[in-house]
């Protein structure tokens, strides 16, 4: 029985989200800027690895998805910061007495290399968090050149999070 009690007081979240790539716009991933000759297309800065993050945490306390807390047609979230609003979430998810146990991320992009960037990725998530570095998880692959992600039209992230009921 005790089991049944510890099981109710975690809960597991999911999100994949995926933006188009274009020539000429900034790539933010994880909070940081990317070098990188493509960037996303979306109405904030189009930071895929935060928003799966964020959407995540939204879908581990059953309250829905990214687009139910910041709408793309609300001017106040246009080239908005995504930091903030995974903050904004973060608040969210104190106020119903949850903790997160864990992250565990991925970003598909054909190019470039994310291997440089990813320790800082870890230390802006956890920052906006208010977590232990060690429990966010960043890992990164390829599209091996085929499909949206392989012909470089596209970038996706997804991310998992388990969270606890504080006691
Ligand atoms: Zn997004």
């Amino acid at each position: 029985m005790k089991e049944v009690k510890i099981l109710q007081n975690i809960r597991i979240g999911q999100s994949t989200d995926i933006h188009k790539l274009e020539e000429g716009l900034r790539l933010t991933i994880g909070g940081e800027h990317i070098e990188c000759s493509k960037g996303c297309v979306a109405h904030s800065d189009g930071d895929v690895l935060t928003h799966a993050i964020t959407e995540a945490i939204i879908g581990a306390l059953g309250l829905g998805d990214l687009g139910g807390f910041f709408s793309d047609s609300d001017p106040k979230n246009e080239n908005r910061n995504s930091l903030e609003m995974l903050e904004e979430i973060r608040d969210v998810m104190v106020r119903h007495g949850y903790s997160i146990i864990n992250i565990d991320s991925i970003v598909i992009l054909e190019e470039p290399k994310l291997k440089k960037y990813s320790e800082k990725m870890r230390k802006n998530i956890a920052k906006s968090l208010r977590i232990d570095y060690n429990l966010v998880n960043i890992k990164a692959t390829r599209g091996e050149e085929i499909g949206f992600i392989g012909r470089k039209e596209g970038i996706m992230a997804q991310a998992v999070v388990l969270l606890e009921k504080n006691v």
